[in-house]
């Protein structure tokens, strides 16, 4: 590889290093999720281009002995302005960072694509916030092969009827009948089938396939009840929207 190369990339972190510099996580389809240091970038040219959440191309510098990168130049393809004027669109794309920091593997190219489109949704204030969170994480777990369709239980292998109710099994990491099940985090009929309808559909798309406020809200709670049994805890991110989500 080059010393000198460029990849498309999204700013996932951003923050403080050393007096002067600035350490960036990137994920790009390339190089999957990576950290980059701007020197000087706390005040440099560098500075407005590496928010979280930019997407563009980076110049990249690669220093072999270290093997670290540092950040040249940027030309900035989407910044998210409306994004990040609102405070719970960016505990969201917080949360979608950190969930795609955590769970780090498998397809970049996939992730990437997911990530930019849903926060290219997050900046447009007439597609709710919980809704792209619920359809990135439904994505999210497509992605990483754990549900595939929703006509049987994954453990037992039994067929689903039209009315159950699902709930979870904690080893793999998925949806099941109740008989398989170790941990209650119930997925109804209904949005069983919102989610089978939406299930291969670019997340653009399903993001404007009709679903009320309050199926829209469980089905939140649901996908945020999912991801903290996947990773073992709960999304800093989105400790802050809590109280508010319990007042809705
Ligand atoms: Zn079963």
């Amino acid at each position: 590889m080059e010393r000198n190369s460029t990849t498309e990339a999204i700013v996932l972190v951003n923050r403080p290093y050393a007096e002067l510099h600035r350490r960036v996580t990137l994920l790009s389809p390339d190089l999957g999720i990576f950290e980059a240091v701007v020197y000087g970038g706390r005040k440099g040219k560098l500075g407005g281009g590496l928010e979280p959440f930019t997407s563009g191309l980076f110049y990249l510098y690669h220093n072999r002995v270290r093997n670290s990168y540092s950040i040249t130049d940027v030309l900035v393809n989407k910044d998210v302005r409306t994004l990040k004027s609102d405070f719970e669109r960016i505990c969201i794309a917080n949360a979608l960072a950190e969930i795609v920091m955590k769970m780090d593997g498998g397809g970049y190219q996939m992730l990437y694509t997911l990530l930019g489109d849903s926060l290219e949704l997050l900046d447009d204030k007439q597609v709710p916030s919980k809704r792209i969170f619920t359809l990135f994480v439904w994505q999210f777990i497509q992605g990483m092969g754990l549900v595939d369709e929703f006509t049987c239980c994954p453990v037992c292998g039994k067929e689903y009827h039209q009315q159950q109710v699902l709930l979870f099994n904690s080893s793999l990491h998925a949806p099941c009948c109740q008989e398989c099940a170790d941990i209650d985090v119930p997925l109804g009929p209904g949005a069983r089938r919102y989610l089978v309808v939406v299930q291969h559909l670019p997340i653009g798309t399903s993001s404007t396939v009709e679903l009320s406020d309050q199926a829209q809200m469980r089905l939140y709670r649901y996908m945020v009840s999912y991801v903290t049994t996947l990773l073992g805890q709960g999304l800093k991110s989105l400790s802050l929207l809590t109280t508010e989500e319990f007042t809705q």
